[in-house]
């Protein structure tokens, strides 16, 4: 059977950066490519990053119930995984990574239970964190203040999830992780096939 790897985090605590390590390390896993009405960034690709879809048919899918989980991560800007998906990832013989906020995290976990490993990534503390924050220069003060202000409201919600990863040296973060991943989904050191893309191949 085959099973998922949630990856969370408050917002710059680096779980981006561990999910694409692991994509690349195993090659058994496969990323759950998200839904977002938010537009896409330089270099984005529709159905490999994401799937960018107007806000009208966003809502159409919450209609027809095609979401595992969804949120309104931004005001205006919603997010969900779609069951879709999942199951397309699983039809695959792969195993499923999520790269999602806390809350759409905590429902994954809630609906997949033991399928599920969840791994909270977290900053060394708060004031690393803003730091973090601080240093992403597409940060402006407004919006600064409001990722903080979400982060320490989503630091809160660590005792959701299975494990708790301290982000402080990304290598051994890193290798930590790895552990992790071998653990829950029985993978033999040494026996992983790497890849050079974090996307599946076509
Ligand atoms: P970004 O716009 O920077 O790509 O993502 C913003 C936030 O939304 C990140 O914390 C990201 O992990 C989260 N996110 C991405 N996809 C999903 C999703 O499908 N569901 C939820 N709940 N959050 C998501």
């Amino acid at each position: 059977m085959k099973k998922m790897l949630i990856v969370t985090a408050p917002s710059g605590a680096g779980k981006t950066t561990i999910v694409r390590h692991l994509l690349k390390t195993f090659d058994d896993l496969s990323f759950s490519v998200s839904a977002t009405t938010r537009p896409p960034r330089e270099g984005e690709v529709d159905g490999k990053d994401y799937y960018f879809l107007t806000v009208r048919k966003f809502q159409n899918r919450i209609k027809k119930d095609a979401f595992a989980e969804w949120e309104e991560v931004y005001p205006g800007k919603f997010y969900g995984t779609l069951k879709s998906e999942i199951e397309k990832k699983w039809r695959k013989k792969k195993n499923v990574v999520f790269d999602i906020e806390v809350k759409g995290a905590t429902n994954l976990k809630k609906l997949y239970g033991d399928r599920a490993l969840a791994v909270f990534i977290k900053p060394p503390s708060l004031e690393e964190l803003i730091r973090r924050l601080e240093k992403r220069d597409t940060e402006n003060k407004k919006t600064l203040a409001e990722r903080i202000a979400r982060a320490k409201e989503e630091l809160t919600y660590e005792n959701n999830f299975d494990k708790v990863l301290i982000n402080d040296n990304l290598a051994l973060a890193l290798e930590e992780a790895e552990g992790m991943v071998r653990d829950f989904f029985e993978i033999k050191k040494g026996t992983a096939k790497k890849r050079d893309n974090y996307y599946d191949e076509e």
